[in-house]
């Protein structure tokens, strides 16, 4: 042990290590500082360390990780838009993160949004909550996705009306090869982890229909060009097949959503080396039936066009090897935050349970780091309980490997949650 370290023993776990299909029984682990140390069979290790955590027979494995959600999108929007002060959503989305790390989530990817404070707060100990790759400001196309605005608001370029959510920094309307290239620089220069772009339409927004194609090849490729000259990579929300082709065809690292795949997407999905991040809780009935968020019957028809294209997407991935990241894109109510795990209970339908504990670990993990050079946690890894690895981990009562639905029940479940060798939670 270094002189100044700070070390602390983990005893008595069984480890599920984020990559292996099978526990690792009797293990105790060490710590030292933020990372993990090593790994050693239990019994025997009386070195003197500043913290001893006696795990009881508990399965100890990595942190989880949601690669898909928006911490700043904790109101219904469009509503958000009229209703709610910028000093409001702070206050909330801040709640709503160390929510999120108490649910067992030590990092999350936020696609979209005002998050960088939040993040650096949260960095600085100053805030509580998992680590944030954040994308700022979601880039869209005039009557995109991203174009929440009231339909008779007066034109942004022609008028000058100001549109909130890029006041705020939500969404940023952006239109032709120059404007997206600016639009990214200025996510670069705010110090996001990735590029948030919009090929495709919404559910929640009102006006863009699911089918358009957003954004041409050209103004996809010039993102993609930003983004790739800074060490980083670009994620597109998209439904839509022909949506999602143009972005992979021009170089998109992670297509979100992607629900309405067809079966050759996937394939070409896989031939790319790409990621799919779809949901199924929150397209299911039970998750946004009476969903204030999903309220209005625009809303509602476009809902069941994604809903009906989910099984087919996750089916399709799972039969061609696909790249699959979990991610809830749960967001607008505090009961959809905390619905969060539900992901756990509807994805059961087309993974086994240890398929769905890699996805929410190492696979996020390796996802995350495509944010490469723009890596905001760079020099250890995340989803991984190995040496070397960041101390973000999690004890849970009983075996997840044998029964997912753990998962869900996080307040009685998770006996530790640990982020960079902090221990937020310990009912041991
Ligand atoms: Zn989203």
């Amino acid at each position: 042990m270094g002189a100044n370290e700070t070390t602390t023993l983990i005893k008595n776990v069984n480890i599920f290590n984020g990559t292996s299909d099978q526990l690792i029984a009797g293990q105790d682990v060490v710590l030292a500082d933020n990372k993990i140390k090593e790994l050693v069979a239990s019994g025997g290790n009386e070195a003197p360390y500043d913290t001893v955590i006696d795990g009881s027979g508990g399965t100890l494995m990595p942190g989880l990780s949601d690669v898909h959600t928006h911490l700043a999108l904790c109101k219904p929007p469009p509503q958000l838009l009229n209703i709610y002060s910028w000093d409001y959503i702070g206050a909330v989305m801040t709640n709503e993160a160390e929510r999120y790390l108490m649910r067992g989530f030590t990092a999350v990817r936020d696609v979209g949004g005002p998050t960088l404070g939040l993040k650096k707060a949260i960095d600085e100990g100053l805030a509580t909550g998992p680590r944030i790759f954040s994308s700022g400001m979601g880039l869209a196309q005039t009557a995109g996705h991203g174009d929440m605005r009231n339909p008779n608001a007066y034109s942004k370029y022609f008028v000058g009306e100001h549109f909130r959510l890029t006041d705020l920094g939500y969404f940023v309307l952006a239109d032709g090869v120059d404007e997206v290239r600016k639009a990214c620089r200025e996510a670069l220069a705010s110090q996001v982890s990735q590029i948030k772009i919009c090929t495709g339409g919404g559910v929640t927004s009102l006006t863009d229909p699911l089918y358009s194609v957003q954004y041409t090849p050209e103004e996809v490729a010039a993102a993609v060009d930003e983004a790739t000259r800074y060490g980083t990579y670009v994620a597109a929300h998209v439904h839509t097949d022909e949506g999602i082709n143009v972005a992979l065809d021009n170089g998109v690292k992670t297509i979100e959503h992607g629900l309405l795949t067809k079966e050759d997407t996937i394939k070409k999905l896989v031939d790319k080396n790409a990621w799919i991040v779809p949901q199924s809780y929150i397209v299911s009935h039970e998750a946004n039936d009476g969903n204030p968020t999903f309220a209005d019957p625009i809303q509602k028809a476009k809902m069941d066009q994604a809903r009906n294209g989910s099984a087919n997407c996750f089916r399709w991935a799972k039969h061609y090897g696909a790249k699959v990241a979990w991610g809830t894109d749960m967001f607008g109510t505090r009961a959809a935050y905390d619905n969060t795990n539900l992901e756990f209970k509807t994805r059961a339908e087309y993974y086994s349970n240890v398929e769905q504990l890699k996805q929410v670990t190492s696979a996020n993990g390796e996802l995350l780091a495509l944010s490469n050079l723009k890596h905001p946690y760079p020099g250890a890894k995340l989803g991984v309980v190995e040496a070397g690895a960041y101390a973000d981990l999690l004890i849970v009562d009983g075996n997840p490997i044998e029964d997912i639905l753990l998962m869900l029940d996080y307040e009685n479940n998770f006996k530790l949650i640990m982020k960079d060798g902090v221990a937020y939670k310990n009912t041991l």
